[in-house]
């Protein structure tokens, strides 16, 4: 089968390796759909490291070409797949956190992924899809769900503010998540002016460069601070800027930022009494959330997806993902069938 992988570091090649086999409690999966994400670009540059050779690709669709020992879901079953393997039965699994499990891999980093024809992957890994999720959605039910996840670590009150900076996929997604949940005053922050349309369009109350988010923010919450800040961004000035544009008593999810060395002042964090979220993967009902926001059309994926390339042509669409007209970039594996 083909497949995408490193096989040098700092190097993609697209060539034949053989084929998947799923081992006892496993089925194999044929890939459809597969995101790229700023995962696959470190690991691809190098900066993340990984055992070599590895199979690049963590945000998958696909069908069911041979199901597992128990049989569900059955063969030409639409499935997505969880990245995040896991044990189920460390202290973490049995404290509903099997996205942190102790064991756990990520696809595509730690464990070979999905920019390949097939996969074989543990059955607990698969979750179906109804055939009211459209392809062009399904590349994105992986972002969602982590979304969904870094979500579900906050309630959102009547009367509720929220600020999401950076306007990437995700911020785009957490921005629609927000809307269903009956957030009314949101207020999003990006420099490009397309993606300050796009989030207009998905919900937000107001939009704004930057350099104007401070003054938004206390126009738009009567000088209070927003209730709910999200850092999609992943730079450490834009974690500084939520912080600071939080208000009291309220919550931050760094979502984006997960490397660097961010520059805060405790005693704010102390003053505001803040509660700081830091969300990584989705748990499976995440997984299961997603689809369900997906195929009852609840949040708007399809305009998300800015390029696709086949898989001969990775390393044309991980070049692709550099360019800011981009949102996400798809590699379309196989055609759908029956
Ligand atoms: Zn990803
Ligand atoms: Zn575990």
């Amino acid at each position: 089968m083909w497949a995408a992988l490193i096989d040098v570091t700092g190097s993609v090649v697209v060539r034949d390796v053989p084929a998947a086999r799923p081992a006892d409690g496993q089925a194999l999966i044929r890939v459809g759909q597969a995101g790229i994400c700023g995962t696959d670009l470190k690991i691809a540059a190098g900066h993340i490291p990984v055992t070599l050779p590895r199979v690049l690709g963590h945000e998958m669709t696909g069908w069911v070409e041979i199901p597992g020992r128990t049989g569900t879901p059955p063969a030409g079953t639409a499935v997505m797949i969880n990245p995040s393997t896991f044990c189920g039965v460390c202290h973490l699994c049995r404290a509903d956190l099997s996205h942190l499990c102790r064991q756990g891999r990520l696809l595509g980093r730690d464990g070979d992924g999905c920019f390949a024809e097939y996969i074989a992957v543990d059955e607990a890994l698969l979750h179906s899809i109804p055939e009211s999720v459209t392809p062009d959605a399904g590349a994105l039910l992986q972002v969602l769900s982590t979304c969904v996840h870094a979500q579900s670590s906050f309630g959102v009150r009547p009367g509720d503010s929220a600020l999401v900076i950076g306007l990437g996929v995700a911020g785009l997604l957490h921005v629609q998540l927000l809307r269903e949940r009956g957030v009314h005053t949101i207020i999003a922050v990006t420099g490009s002016p397309w993606k300050q349309d796009l989030a207009r369009r998905f919900g937000a109350s107001v939009v704004a460069s930057p350099t104007e988010a401070a003054d938004a923010v206390a126009a738009a919450t009567g000088g209070r601070g927003a209730d709910i800040a999200i850092e999609c961004a992943g730079a450490p000035a834009t974690f500084t800027q939520a912080l600071r544009l939080a208000g009291t008593g309220a919550t931050v999810v760094m979502f984006g930022l997960t490397m660097g060395t961010a520059e805060t002042t405790p005693y704010e964090w102390y003053y505001k009494e803040l509660t700081i979220r830091n969300p990584r993967a989705a748990r499976p009902r995440d997984y299961d959330s997603a689809i369900r926001l997906s195929a009852e059309q609840r949040v708007d994926l399809a305009p998300l997806v800015t390029g696709r390339f086949p898989l001969g042509q990775l390393p044309d669409a991980l070049a692709a993902c550099a360019d800011p007209a981009q949102l996400k970039v798809v590699l379309d594996i196989a055609e759908r069938v029956g």
